[in-house]
């Protein structure tokens, strides 16, 4: 492809592009592709010959589309949102404009720069304390997902742990002994991604008891850890969630604070899908427990108009990611690193590369301003009230189970004589909601009960689709009570 041709397929492109928000209204949301329906109809080997445009495109449309679930669709509810939105879009065009690999600052200095800047800003917009900006002894860092990031803060905080040992004379054989005695703790709500950095760190994980509400509470920490300690273990890390994966609870941050105060254990706040709030004034209350933690991480992909992947961590005490992660090879030295008067964000993350991610976040919050990204969050909680209202006007059939936090609504179809039979009735509904491509949501299950979970977030979703969400939730449910009762 030379560069007139790409100037006219990327025209082509952009056009296409329009034209799927423009209809992605139209789309069932959830793909009804059968497992294996796409090597059924594909070559099974690579074209040895160039191949026009036109047959890569008409496979878009033909063959890649009918596999897509449309996350960005107005009547997508599951999971958390993931929304995009068009300066994202752009921001990423430039970024593969440039296509830098930007592991240290040399590679190229914008790419560095830049994400300091960015994450400053989001820092100062979310009411992130001093100690997390990049001008005193920490900052903040693009991740590709909140999974890193835990991950990374893991290995930070053992580090940190290992270090105190060693300032007591701890040798490394010593050391090697007392890593497998380490104990990370999360609670039975924090998403998987902790376990799952604990089984690639080989480090001892617990998952503590929730109250009544599903939180962490700092009480639990304290008699936990105490236990552990007592057991020879050690504990380092321990992650609060603010919006949990199934229903959005709020951990007591305050409180963990407060239990693992005079300890040197690491406190990762993981607020993935409810950090964005925190950049409205009706949130701010939660940052006297996160300005106390040792880093945050929000997922600006999941509520903040950002396009996947773009996970900001910020961390108090940089040095500790660094010298958990930093490998130099001769290949990799340079003089303005060994200056110590820039970040080389390679040592701030697994990968050795890493892409332009800033200029989607500069994009974005230059395009929509504070303002637009403000006005953004609150329209989806307020659709998603909207939701609960309508729910709450049918308490003969539905019931709200969890604390409503954020724009997620939680609820389960009532039954009158047991769970087992209202586990039946919620999850037909589900069944129902889904098949029917024309909303689609996820379900999940607390303490034995069935629970569906619905969540706006794209920013073409209006009221109008709300609406049309609930009739048909409504019109599923009496004719699936009606027919099994
Ligand atoms: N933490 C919370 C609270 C989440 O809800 C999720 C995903 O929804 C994650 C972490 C994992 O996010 P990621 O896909 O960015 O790793």
């Amino acid at each position: 492809m030379d560069i007139e041709e790409f100037r006219k397929r990327g025209y082509e492109t952009v056009d296409r592009i329009c034209k799927y928000y423009q209809e992605l209204e139209n789309y069932e949301v959830l793909s009804k592709v059968e497992p294996g329906y796409l090597k059924k109809v594909l070559p099974k080997e690579a074209p040895e010959e160039p191949e026009p445009w036109e047959n890569i495109q008409c496979d878009i449309e033909t063959k890649i589309i009918p596999g897509i679930t449309h996350w960005q669709s107005p009547n997508f509810f599951a999971f958390y949102p993931a929304n995009s939105s068009f300066p994202s879009i752009l921001g990423d065009m430039y970024s593969d404009m440039f296509n830098v690999i930007g592991f240290n600052w040399l590679s190229s200095p914008a790419c560095t720069e830049l994400e300091s800047v960015v994450l400053d800003w989001m820092g100062k917009l979310v009411g992130l304390d001093q100690k997390f900006h990049s001008d005193g002894r920490g900052g903040g860092v693009i991740q590709g997902t909140a999974s890193e990031a835990t991950l990374v803060t893991l290995l930070a905080a053992k580090y940190r742990m290992l270090e105190e040992y060693k300032a007591k004379g701890a040798d490394e054989e010593k050391l090697r002994t007392l890593s497998t005695r380490l104990i990370a703790y999360g609670s039975d709500q924090t998403h998987i991604c902790l376990k799952k950095a604990t089984m690639i760190a080989n480090i001892l994980f617990r998952a503590l008891p929730t109250d009544d509400n599903f939180s962490l509470c700092g009480e639990t920490v304290k008699q936990e850890m105490e236990k552990d300690i007592t057991n020879g273990l050690i504990p380092f890390f321990i992650v609060g969630t603010i919006g949990t994966t199934n229903s959005a609870a709020i951990d007591k941050i305050t409180d963990i604070v407060d239990a693992i105060k005079g300890t040197n254990v690491w406190l990762h706040i993981d607020a993935a899908y409810a950090g964005s709030a925190l950049i409205c004034p009706e949130y701010k209350y939660l940052l006297e427990g996160i300005n106390q933690a040792d880093s945050f991480d929000l997922n600006m992909h999941k509520g903040l108009l950002t396009n996947f992947d773009c996970s900001c961590l910020w961390i108090k005490e940089r040095k500790y990611l660094i010298n958990a992660l930093s490998i130099t090879p001769d290949i990799l030295k340079n003089s303005v690193s060994e200056s110590g008067m820039v970040l080389d964000f390679r040592d701030w993350q697994i990968s050795l590369g890493r892409r332009f991610r800033a200029l989607k976040i500069w994009f974005v919050i230059r395009t929509y301003g504070a303002k637009g990204l403000r006005e953004h969050v609150m329209k989806t909680h307020k659709l998603a009230n909207r939701f609960r209202s309508k729910i709450q006007q049918y308490p003969d059939l539905f019931i709200i189970p969890t604390t409503p936090n954020f724009g997620l609504v939680n609820f389960y179809v009532k039954s009158n004589d047991s769970l087992k039979n209202s586990n039946k009735l919620t999850e037909m509904v589900s069944n129902r909601l889904n098949e029917s491509g024309k909303i689609y949501l996820t379900q999940t299950k607390m303490r034995e009960q069935y629970i569906i979970r619905f969540a706006p977030g794209s920013p073409l979703t209006t009221e109008k689709h709300i609406d049309q969400a609930f009739e048909l939730l409504l019109k599923i449910t009496q004719e699936v009570t009606v027919n099994y009762n």
